[in-house]
Formats: C-alpha cells, structure tokens, sequence
C-alpha cells in the first residue's frame, strides 16, 4: 500500500499516530436495493424511520452524562429538525408525487440544504451539514443500514464529515485524530471535536487518502499534514517527535499553576476565555487565574425564551464561585454577527457583522439589557467581577451603558440586597473606531479588553470566516499590530488595566510583544495557557524592540522577527 501525504487546515493542534479508519457509508448501494410499495406504503415507512431516528437521538441524549453541554444542544438541535413540519411535510409530499421515500428523503434535505449553503451567514452555511446528517439519520432506518460502529483504539478517524452526534461518541481514549473533508472551524463537530482535544484537519482532500483501514497513520496538527502509510523510518521519526511533544506537553502541565513572571520579573496574568461556568475546572487546571472573557451570549443562545434574572444571576454566580476569588471578566451580551439566537427576533441582513450586533441590540432593548445587568451586580455579591461591554465605538455608547448600569445598582440598593460596590465597569476594544477613540474612552472606564478577533475583522475589512480572503486575517499584520500598541498606549497613559480576549492573546509567538506593549492580562482558551505562561517565563519584559516592531511593512516581518526571538530564548 503506497504512502500518501495529504494536507489540510489544522484546527486542533497536537501529533497522534494511529490506525486509520474510513468512515464514509455508501449509502447509494443501499438505495439501489430499495423495493419501493405503493404511495400508503412509502409513507408508512417514512413515518416509521422518522420515529426510529427520533427515538436513536432521545436514547443518545438520555446517556447524558457522557455528553458536554454542547453536544447536548447539537442533538437537540436535530430533533428539532426531525420535528420540522415544513421538512416532513416536503418528504410527504414528494411521495404523494410519486417519488419512493428514500428518493424524496434526498430531495427534501438537497433542497434545505441549499438554502442553508446560499446564506450569507457562516453559521447558517454550516447547518447545511446538520441537515444532511439529520436526513441520512432517516435513511439509515429506513434502509435497515447497521449505525457506524468505531472500535478499537489510537484512531484516526478520515471521513468526508462526521455527524456531531456520531463525533459525541468517540471516546477520547480510542480517538486521537480526525481528519475530515468539510467543515470548518465552527461546524458543530469540529467544534465537539476540538473539545475533546483530538488533532483536527479540516479541508483535506480524503479521495487521494489510500490504503484501507488499519493502514498507520501520523498527524501533524500543527503542520497541517497527515502521513498514511508512512515508511518504517518515518515512523521511528515520528515517535519521537511524539515523546517530544508529549514531553514538552507534560512539563507544560506540571508548571500550569505557576504564575507567568518574566525573566526580569514582570507578572502577567493569564486567565481563561469561557463560554460556561463547566469549564471552569479545566481552567483552573490550566492554571488560569480568573476569567478575561465569559460570553454570556451562549446562556441564550441556548434557550427558546429571554434568561430571566434568576435564570442569569445563578449562572454568574457559579462562574464567580468557581473562580475562588479571582477577577471575573464577564461580558454582556454580543449576539448578531455570526452568533444567532431563537430568543431574539432578529431580521437577516445584508452586512450582519456591520449590523445590529452586541451593544446596538443591547440599547435598543433596554429592559433585556437591565436584566442582565441586575443579574450581574447581584452576582457580584460572590466573587470579584467586572462587566464588559463589547463593540464599543462611540463615548455615547459608554455613557448610555454605565447609566442604565447605575439605575440598576440604585435599584438593587434600594430594594435591600447586597452586591460588590466596586464592581468594575470595562469595554472591550474591537472596532477602528475604538483605537481611535481609545483615549477618550479610557477616562469613562476601567478597563479595556482587546478583542482581536474582530479588530483584525474590521480593521483590515476581511470578514472573519471567508475562507478567501483568510491570508489578509493576521493579527500580525502590522495595521493591526499598530491599532493593538495604540489602544494599550491610551489605556496605560490614563491607568487603567488594558488586557486582551482575542485568539491572538493565546498565541505564544505574540507574548513577548504583548508584554512589551505593557499588556496586564491575557486571556485565551484554557487548553492554551501552559504554552503561553512558559513563554513569559523564558524571556525579558524589554527583549522586543517595539520600536522596531512598530517599523515593519509586513506581517512576515513581524512574525519572523518573533519567531527569532523564541529560538534565541529557547537556544
Ligand atoms: C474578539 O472579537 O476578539 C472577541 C474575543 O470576541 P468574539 O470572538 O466573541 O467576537
Ligand atoms: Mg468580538
């Protein structure tokens, strides 16, 4: 069996080696052997699949234990699909047209599937795949087709695309990687899929994959390259590069709960970004001190109504009792852009990411805003918090919030109940008009966090999820290094903490330079943080020459001049 080399976009780094196993089912086979009946017939059997893949779906959800918070909502996300009156109704009816089940079945879901792919919307496009895997749920118990069993161990799953409930199976200690055709970084099972820590490529070109399962295989999640049937030296290499990295990853581990402290002893503190308040010992595991981001948009994102007060203060009151103590950053709702919720009525647009997004909902739907506020400062009675508002661009903005923020405190004191006075009041800097702004903004808060995300967005106009014009994406880039320098100038020239949330914050590569800008806190995905403390620890707060830096035409230069910095630091 030859050797391949395939490549793809990495989305969870690591290295695995394992066993390869194929996991696309030739469903076409089936359909060919299908005897179709009579119109009553084919609906009957429609009916019935309907109720089998319901009933597979409610068994996967009663295990629930074993699956995330995520996992959960994915799967109840298609049974709601499978509860869609106008999706049944156009498979009823293509057999009432005369089309057999499995025909129609196809027709319906290419047809959804369409309208989900033509949207503008990232994570609309990405539910064209949910609908697929919801339909070939049906087909399977239509066909009498055995569900896809995964045994054995050090797997290296290699599929076109893994249904998110099937992806919730696999066990993290028989899976190690999984390389996939489709799907993105948010698509519902790379998302599961990166929760679970398995190496991930995405984008790979699976037909030029040979050999057949139980062939070796070596993934390099950072590379972005999958060796099948590698040579025998190839594999002795590999295994080292395992020991290695395993090695690295261990030492890493064992020094999590130290503090970052550089060469020359300046503290940086790490914290973690969340989406909920489970993750939080996985965070604390990592060694991250505190939350710097809580995207309090999932706990409605999750839900069919608006969370009530109760419904919000016991989640921020979890966060807040979980972090012992620590500086909670939690951020008030940032729904719109790519983030959707059904329990808020919000018209599609043309530019959703330039449209009514976070803050712009947030003050134009006062009392949803004032709930969650309340919610916050009662919160605020169990731990130390800070509220963050996101997508700030104008004072006006700032003003309208701290005051609806000051009603509810004067509520909450004059109802009796007791909360932190010195619940701190921040905004998160992410729009052009925020680095322009930065230091006028700076005199009406207390801290700002840098959200690069969508600073790199909105400062090079590349929209975050475009696959094609992902090479102008840099936070390297130095348009956006020097929008970075500025709005940590305007903060620390008025005093205020100025710490950082987006993706940049996690990269080891920039913290040298993020301490040199005079950073006080990064906050990153807990997986992250080990690499990012170690790299503090192994350098000088003034080892970056931020004049230099702020020198460079191009983002290359940056990341080189970075990159020699590590290899000198790790010489
Ligand atoms: C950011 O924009 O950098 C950020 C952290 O927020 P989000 O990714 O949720 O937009
Ligand atoms: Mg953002």
């Amino acid at each position: 069996m030859g050797r391949t080399v395939l490549k793809g976009t990495p989305v969870c780094g690591g290295v695995a080696m394992g066993v390869v196993r194929y996991l696309d089912v030739d469903y076409d086979s089936f359909i060919k052997e299908y005897k179709k009946t009579d119109k009553d017939g084919e609906l009957a059997r429609f009916v019935l699949a309907l109720k089998n893949a319901k009933a597979d779906l409610d068994e996967i959800l009663s295990e629930g234990e074993k699956l995330s918070s995520e996992e959960e909502d994915i799967i109840e996300m298609h049974l709601m699909l499978l509860d869609d009156a106008g999706f049944i109704e156009a498979i009823k009816r293509g057999i009432k047209e005369g089309l057999s089940c499995p025909t129609s079945i196809r027709k319906a879901v290419t047809n959804l599937k369409n309208m989900f792919a033509a949207m503008d919307d990232e994570y609309l496009r990405d539910r064209a795949n949910d609908v697929e895997d919801v339909g070939n749920r049906v087909l399977r118990k239509l066909l009498g087709m055995p569900e896809t069993k995964v045994e054995g161990e050090n797997l290296v799953i290699v599929a076109k695309d893994v249904e998110p409930a099937l992806m919730a199976g696999f066990s993290e200690g028989k899976v190690k990687a999984v390389i996939l055709e489709n799907g993105s970084k948010t698509s519902h099972s790379v998302i599961i899929a990166k929760a679970k820590g398995f190496v991930t490529l995405v984008g790979v070109d699976i037909s030029k994959a040979s050999g057949s399962d139980g062939c070796a295989a070596l993934v390099d999640g950072k590379e972005g390259s999958v060796v099948i049937s590698p040579e025998k030296g190839e594999e002795d290499a590999f295994t080292k590069k395992c020991e290695e990295y395993n090695k690295e990853a261990g030492y890493l581990a064992e020094r999590a709960g130290d503090p970052a402290v550089s060469l020359d002893g300046r503290r940086i503190k790490i914290a973690a970004n969340v989406a909920s308040p489970d993750e939080m010992d996985k965070a604390a595991k990592m060694g991250c001190e505190g939350v710097g981001l809580y995207r309090t948009e999932f706990l409605f994102m999750d839900s069919d109504v608006l969370p009530g007060e109760e419904t919000q203060t016991a989640a921020y009151r979890e966060l807040l009792l979980k972090a012992g103590g620590n500086l909670c950053i939690i951020r008030t709702l940032d729904i719109g852009g790519d983030k959707k919720c059904r329990c808020l009525d919000i018209m599609p647009e043309e530019n959703p990411f330039l449209g009514y997004r976070a803050i712009r909902i947030c003050l134009n739907k006062k009392d949803m805003f004032k709930t969650q506020l309340r919610s916050l400062v009662r919160a605020s009675a169990y731990g130390k918090l800070g509220i963050m508002i996101p997508m700030i661009d104008t004072v006006a903005e700032i003003k309208e919030a701290k005051a609806l923020f000051e009603v509810a405190k004067s509520e909450l004191r004059s109802e009796g109940v007791s909360f932190d006075e010195e619940v701190l009041f921040g905004i998160m800097t992410e729009t052009p008009a925020s680095v322009m702004m930065a230091a006028d903004f700076a005199k009406y808060v207390d801290f700002f966090s840098i959200g690069t995300n969508d600073l790199v967005q909105y400062t090079m106009a590349v929209d975050r999820g475009n696959g094609l014009v992902a090479y102008l994406y840099d936070y390297f880039d130095p348009a956006v290094v020097r929008a970075v320098y500025a709005i940590a100038k305007a903060g620390r020239d008025e005093g205020i903490m100025v710490g950082m949330c987006g993706e940049m914050a996690g990269d080891a590569l920039a913290a040298p330079l993020l301490m040199a800008m005079g950073l006080d806190e990064l906050s990153m995905s807990p997986s992250v943080a080990p690499e990012v403390k170690e790299a503090i620890r192994t350098c000088r707060s003034d080892d970056v020459d931020l004049k230099k830096v702020l020198s460079f035409e191009t983002a290359e230069e940056v990341r080189g001049y970075l990159e020699g910095l590590l290899n000198k630091s790790t010489c």
